[in-house]
């Protein structure tokens, strides 16, 4: 049997920076992933980074490769009938972001965890979470063909939407809110040089399409494709034709392609669960809350939890005092909530619902408001930079 202070489940983003912070707060933490490592840091998702994350990133002390090859953006374009628009980030909402892949930093904490022997258990197999109401609980694992088992203080279930860690919670005690978008995002990665220096978001009748990147010589692009669809029917060939046939004309003529390195089609979803503490189990990021990719949010939100529980864990065990611990979901879901929101509408404003040509005028409508008004352009730039802590610089 093993002890520890804080057992982690899943070395997602979330779980892999909790531990490296509680490591650097002198608080003792063993982290479970079921998967390998190489698998881990395969895993091709998300890339955009508010300026808050980038900060927790280098406070844990793993953003020294982030900073040296992370590209800072001011602003992005937003697309729609062959014109566009960009929207300041910097000059509106006092705040950049920072294009950084996702899998690089599962790189960075993973290479950082991998100091500590033990401090993260790969390929840990059927996790089960009991006592977690108690005031010590149990996690029990398969290790190498053999069970083990930890005795710890808190649990922090950083294991994503499909964990172990949510489910272990008895229906009655959460409440879950859902909504399923009828359609998903086809992405492809494939190193050519990116469209533009910044994001280009597209709303076009055929559907939405987003023009991204993860460094000066890679791309990630993505079209809104039916949830049926799978890879295989979309050959290169066919989605670099679709994806230039949703953006404006001058964009479409310098596009550059080339033969993919990843493909892969992801439903999109919001999902939000009520409240995010059990005794003492933490839910933390995906666990807790989806948004669809588009406000570029998950990721982020994920952070933003793990910043909250870090500093309650550091407040209880320097002083026992429990009063962060105790705030941990309201606080978080606050931000969580207002993420979720700004997420459904910047999904709903840019991708195709149906046929209903009046709901596409509408969105023609709010676009052309957007390019027109500072005001709109404002509350768009503060809820994709974050909403932090402090009020932004739109309000003042
Ligand atoms: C295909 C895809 C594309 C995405 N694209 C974007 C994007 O473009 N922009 C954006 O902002 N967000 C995107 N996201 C969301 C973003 O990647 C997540 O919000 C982020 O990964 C959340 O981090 P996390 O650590 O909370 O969860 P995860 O990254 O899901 O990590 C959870 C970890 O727990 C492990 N785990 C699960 N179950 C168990 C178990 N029973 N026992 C042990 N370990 C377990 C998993 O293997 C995983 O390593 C995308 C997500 C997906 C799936």
């Amino acid at each position: 049997m093993w002890s520890t202070q804080v057992a982690i489940i899943g070395a997602g983003p979330s779980g892999l920076l909790l531990s490296q912070l509680l490591q650097r707060s002198g608080i003792a933490s063993i982290v479970l992933e079921r998967q390998s490592r190489t698998h881990v840091e395969a895993r091709i998702r998300a890339g955009l980074l508010e300026w808050t994350s980038v900060e927790l990133l280098l406070e844990a002390g793993v953003g020294e490769r982030m900073i040296r090859e992370g590209l800072v953006h001011d602003g992005f374009e937003v697309a729609w009938a062959d014109t566009h628009h960009r929207i300041d980030l910097k000059g509106l909402a006092g705040r950049s972001m920072l294009v950084y892949g996702q899998s690089e930093i599962e790189r960075d904490l993973a290479e950082a965890r991998a100091a500590e022997p033990g401090a993260v258990v790969w390929e840990a197999c059927d996790v089960a979470l009991s006592d977690w109401d108690a005031p010590r609980p149990r996690v029990t694992y398969t290790h190498r063909s053999v069970r083990e088992e930890i005795r710890c203080d808190f649990i922090a279930g950083c294991d994503g939407f499909h964990g172990v860690s949510r489910a272990s919670v008895p229906p009655d005690r959460l409440t879950a809110y859902e909504r399923v978008y009828p359609f998903g995002w086809l992405g492809v990665l494939a190193d050519v040089p990116p469209l533009s220096d910044e994001l280009v978001y597209a709303n076009h009748e055929r559907g939405f399409a987003l023009c991204s990147m993860r460094s000066r010589g890679r791309s990630r692009y993505y079209v809104q494709c039916p949830l049926e669809d799978t890879v295989e029917q979309w050959t290169d060939e066919r989605f670099w034709s679709e994806l230039r046939a949703r953006l404006p004309r001058h964009y479409a003529a310098r596009l550059v392609t080339g033969p993919s390195l990843e493909k892969s089609i992801a439903p999109l979803r919001s999902f939000v669960t009520e409240p995010m503490r059990f005794g003492q189990l933490f839910l933390v990021g995906d666990a807790a809350h989806i948004v669809p990719p588009t406000g570029a949010k998950g990721l982020n939100l994920a952070v933003a939890d793990v910043r909250v529980l870090w500093r309650g864990l550091v407040e209880f065990y320097g002083s026992r005092s429990t009063q962060l611990l105790d705030e941990y979901s309201a606080r978080a879901l606050q931000r969580v909530w207002k993420a979720t929101r700004f997420s459904w509408w910047f999904t709903t404003l840019m991708h195709r619902f149906s046929e209903d040509r009046f709901a596409h005028r509408l969105q023609l409508a709010e676009l052309d408001y957007l390019a027109q008004s500072s005001a709109a352009a404002c509350s768009l730039a503060e809820n994709y930079v974050g909403l932090g802590f402090e009020p932004g610089r739109c309000q003042e």
